[in-house]
C-alpha cells in the first residue's frame, strides 16, 4: 500500500475478527490507511501479530492491537471487546469476519453433528456475541456500525456439499437483518456482506483441485475468483459514513455470480 492514504475512519476504533488471513488481513490494513485505529483479532495470535506488525511499518506505532480471541468462545469475546474500550476508549466499527468452512464431505447424509456444532459455534454464535457486547459499546458514543460476513451460499446453493456452512450463513442474514430493525433508532447500523468465491487461503483449501476450482469458476460471470482486497474495499464502504443510511442489507460483492442463472 502507498500514500497517499485517506481520512474515511478517521477517529474510529474498530474491531476485525479474522483478522490474521484473507479479507480480514486486508480489511483491517485498509481500514488503518483510513486513519482508524484497529484491534485484530485472531485464534491464531501469530496471524494477527503479523498483520498488527504491517499496519505498524506502514502507519506507525499505535495505530493496531493483536487479540488472541476464538469466537466461539463467549468469554474470548466479551474480552476482546473489553480490551479494545481499554485500549482505545471505543468501539465504532465491529467487523464480525472470522468463520471456518470446514473441509471434510460436508452434505446432508455425511455431515457430523460435530461438524455441525462447530460450524455453528463459529460462524453464527461467534457473530451473536460480537454483537452483543459491542452493541453495549456503542451506545454509549450514540451508535456504530456492524459488518458481519455472510456468503453468497446463503443466498444461492452451493454447488459442492457444505451444508452446514451454507445454513450457518443463512442464519447470518436473517439475525444481522433482525439487529437491523431493532437497533435502527440506536443509530447502530447492521450489514451482512455475501461474497463471492475468493483466493483465500479458507476456499482454496476446500477447492484443492483444479477440477474443484473450475466447477466453481462456471458460476461466476467475471471467470475469476475474487481476491480479499475486494471485499476489504466493501467493508470499508459498510464501515464508513458512506453508507449512512444502509442497514439490514445483504451486501453482495461476487464477481456477477447470483446475477446469473
Ligand atoms: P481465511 O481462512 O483466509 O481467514 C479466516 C481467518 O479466521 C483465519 O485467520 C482464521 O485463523 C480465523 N478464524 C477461524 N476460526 C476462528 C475462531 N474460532 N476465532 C477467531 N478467528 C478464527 O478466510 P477468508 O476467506 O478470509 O474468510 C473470511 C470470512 O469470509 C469467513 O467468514 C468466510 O466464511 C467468509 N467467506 C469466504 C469466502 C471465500 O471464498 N473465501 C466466500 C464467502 C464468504
Amino acid at each position: 500500500m502507498s500514500p497517499p492514504f485517506g481520512s474515511r475512519l478517521a477517529g474510529k476504533v474498530a474491531v476485525i475478527t479474522g483478522a490474521g488471513s484473507g479479507i480480514g488481513l486486508e480489511t483491517s490494513v485498509l481500514f488503518a490507511s483510513e486513519g482508524a485505529q484497529v484491534v485484530c483479532v485472531d485464534i491464531n495470535e501469530k496471524g494477527a501479530a503479523a498483520t498488527v506488525e504491517k499496519i505498524t511499518a506502514l502507519f506507525g506505532e499505535d495505530r493496531a492491537v493483536s487479540v488472541r480471541a476464538d469466537v466461539s468462545k463467549e468469554d474470548d469475546v466479551k474480552n476482546m471487546i473489553q480490551l479494545a474500550v481499554s485500549r482505545f476508549g471505543k468501539i465504532n466499527v465491529l467487523f464480525n469476519n472470522a468463520g471456518i468452512m470446514h473441509p471434510a464431505d460436508d452434505n446432508a447424509l455425511t455431515t457430523s453433528e460435530d461438524i455441525w456444532d462447530l460450524t455453528m459455534r463459529i460462524n453464527v454464535k461467534g457473530v451473536w456475541w460480537g454483537c452483543k457486547y459491542a452493541i453495549e459499546q456503542m451506545r454509549k458514543t450514540g451508535g456504530g456500525s456492524v459488518i458481519n460476513t455472510a456468503s453468497f451460499v446463503a443466498l444461492r446453493g452451493a454447488a459442492t456439499p457444505q451444508l452446514a456452512y451454507t445454513a450457518s450463513k443463512g442464519a447470518v442474514l436473517a439475525m444481522t437483518r433482525e439487529l437491523a430493525v431493532v437497533h435502527a433508532k440506536e443509530n447502530i447500523r447492521f450489514n451482512s456482506l455475501c461474497p463471492g468465491p475468493l483466493r483465500t487461503p479458507l476456499l482454496m483449501e476446500f477447492l484443492n483441485t483444479e477440477e474443484k476450482k473450475n466447477r466453481r469458476l462456471v458460476h461466476v460471470p467475471m471467470g475469476r475468483f475474487g481476491e480479499a482486497i475486494e471485499q476489504a474495499k466493501a467493508a470499508l464502504f459498510l464501515a464508513s459514513d458512506d453508507s449512512s443510511y444502509m442497514t439490514g442489507t445483504d451486501f453482495v460483492v461476487d464477481g456477477g455470480l447470483c446475477a446469473a442463472y
